[in-house]
């Protein structure tokens, strides 16, 4: 497990608003990926579609948009991979 310091894609999951904090973007049903402080954008309208762990660990919603983009650069896998 730790020969290389490879990369790794996270799993998805279908949005869960419990599994984030109350009160967070996500915890609200929002898109936390665009909603990110320091995100490019400021704040997205897209509702997530799917739930996953960042590269730091945390819990991040995302919406349709932002589960394409991360796959795209494999960061997660696709929806419903591995079911
Ligand atoms: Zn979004």
């Amino acid at each position: 497990m730790l020969a290389g310091y490879g990369f790794e894609m996270n799993p998805s999951f279908p949005f869960d608003p419990d599994l984030h904090r109350p009160g967070s973007v996500a915890g609200r049903g929002g898109c936390s990926w665009h909603g990110a402080e320091g995100a490019a954008e400021p704040r997205c309208e897209g509702e997530p579609v799917v739930s996953f762990q960042d590269r730091s660990g945390d819990w991040q919603s995302g919406c349709q948009r932002a589960l394409e983009e991360l796959v795209d650069r494999e960061e997660i896998q696709p929806l419903g991979q591995g079911a």
